[in-house]
């Protein structure tokens, strides 16, 4: 399978990780949209919030555990931050590669475009 996401999350391709566990990895957005702009992967292949199950609560757990560590070695705990999943065709997901932005470091606008 050809997933840019598995291919960073399994460093088969250098990025700039800021965080990983067992089960998860953070790494800075190539595109930044805010001053701190960071994605939470799971490093196995997930296409999208749709196709979890009740079986990756583990894996939950640990992404859960990257935002909180991300947001702590960012600064912006305390500020605030947004977390987004894009998903499907309307949310305008573009990598169908499970990922959750964290989004800080300046006022965040509501609602959404
Ligand atoms: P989506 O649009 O699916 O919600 O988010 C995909 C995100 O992945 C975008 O913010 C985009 O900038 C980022 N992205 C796409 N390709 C790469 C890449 O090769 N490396 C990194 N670090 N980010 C990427
Ligand atoms: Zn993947």
């Amino acid at each position: 399978m050809d997933c840019i996401f598995c291919k960073l999350a399994n460093k088969e391709i250098p990025t700039n990780i800021v965080y990983e566990n067992d089960l998860a990895v953070a790494f800075e957005d190539t595109n930044p949209q805010a001053p701190v702009h960071v994605l939470v992967v799971p490093k196995k292949h997930v296409e999208s919030l749709n196709d979890l199950t009740n079986d990756d609560g583990t894996l939950l757990t640990a992404m859960m555990e990257a935002i909180r560590e991300v947001v702590s070695l960012k600064g912006v705990k305390e500020s605030g931050y947004r977390v987004v999943a894009n998903t499907g065709r309307d949310g305008n997901q573009t990598v169908p590669h499970l990922h959750w932005h964290i989004l800080g470091g300046r006022d965040m606008k509501w609602p959404p475009g």
